[in-house]
């Protein structure tokens, strides 16, 4: 049985795809900070249909909560095999606005966190000769956001350690790709009105906004695949071709 770790699982996208993945009979550690609680319903609600997962509060923009977390998990299942890099933040903010404060929290969560999370695992993946890391970018780093120039940094970030890691690690038979996901319909975007939904569906060749489930297809068919590796897919719906 594969042992897939999930980072901010608790909600959005990496709920859906720790429970589908659940479902799918992979062993699952769901990492989560702030929302306890969800994480919990999440574990309960499983293993009610008969299915166990692990939980694990780690802030990922910290080292030493990394190193716990991925400690957690190896102590769980001895390998990880799949490395799903999904926890992330965003704030939309006019770029003078931009405090160093407000700067360092999202490299710290959305960057750092991939840095820390594939160094912790990686040690395990290379001596298996075998690793599948996946990590969750965003449109807005390969087109740039308005008022969203932190977020846009470490989304292409990511994207460059995605290709560069790819490069390096291929020779081991660990692959790593990125997702860069357009407009998915979580808590993330709740502060966008109906009318900008409205225009972005407009503005969409397939006239929808992403569901949850789009990524975790996309994730499943990466997980599978055995040729893809430093790869930027964008589950989009056409907005950025
Ligand atoms: P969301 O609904 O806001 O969920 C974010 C998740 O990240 C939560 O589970 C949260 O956990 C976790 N998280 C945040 N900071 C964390 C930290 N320091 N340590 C551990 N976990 C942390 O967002 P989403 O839409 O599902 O986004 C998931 C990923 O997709 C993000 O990387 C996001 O940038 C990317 N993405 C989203 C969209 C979109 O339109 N929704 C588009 C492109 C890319 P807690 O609540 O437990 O703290």
């Amino acid at each position: 049985m594969k042992t897939v770790l999930v980072t901010g699982g608790s909600r959005g996208i990496g709920k859906c795809v720790t429970e589908n993945l659940a479902k799918d009979g992979f062993n699952v550690v769901l990492n989560y900070n702030k929302s306890e609680k969800q994480a919990k319903e999440i574990k309960e609600n499983l293993s009610k249909q008969g299915i166990n997962i692990e939980i694990y509060k780690a802030d990922v923009s910290k080292r030493e909560d990394v190193k716990k977390l991925v400690k957690f998990a190896l102590n769980k299942f001895k390998n990880i095999d799949i490395l799903i890099n999904n926890a992330g933040i965003a704030k939309l903010q006019m770029f003078n606005d931009i405090t160093d404060e407000d700067w360092n929290e999202m490299i710290n969560t959305n960057l750092n966190s991939v840095f820390y999370t594939t160094q912790e695992v990686l040690p395990n993946m290379i001596h298996n000769k075998n690793g599948c890391i996946i990590n969750i970018s965003s449109i807005w780093g390969i087109v740039g956001a308005s008022c969203e120039v932190a977020y846009s940094v470490s989304k292409a970030g990511i994207d460059g350690m995605t290709k560069s890691l790819a490069k390096e690690l291929g020779l081991s038979n660990i692959r790593v790709n990125s997702i860069a996901p357009g407009v998915i319909d979580t808590e993330m975007n709740s502060n966008l009105d109906n009318a900008i939904k409205e225009q972005i569906k407009d503005e969409t060749p397939l006239n929808k906004i992403g569901k949850p489930i789009d990524i975790y297809r996309c994730i499943k068919w990466l997980i599978e695949d055995e040729f893809t590796t430093g790869q930027i897919i964008s589950p989009n719906g056409g907005y950025v071709i």
